[in-house]
């Protein structure tokens, strides 16, 4: 199928990324001053949908399964 030729579709900025890792990182660094938990989904080994099926992933604090990657 022909895409439109009015629509104008930019490819994403790698500036767009960085921000957005800049934000995270941000909020990681936030979270930890404020002494909350960590949250294990994000460096563990089994953090996508076919291999984790725990329902409160990917805020999960306690994990039997945790995986580092
Ligand atoms: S196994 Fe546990 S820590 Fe790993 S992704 Fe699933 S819920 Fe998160």
């Amino acid at each position: 199928m022909r895409r439109p030729s009015n629509i104008n579709v930019e490819p994403q900025s790698p500036d767009n990324n960085r921000d957005m890792k800049n934000l995270k990182t941000l909020w990681w660094n936030f979270r930890k001053k404020l002494g909350s938990p960590k949250l294990l989904c994000d460096s563990c080994e089994y953090d996508y949908p076919s291999a984790c099926h725990n329902s409160k992933r990917p805020n999960v604090t306690v994990c039997q399964d945790y995986k580092k990657r």
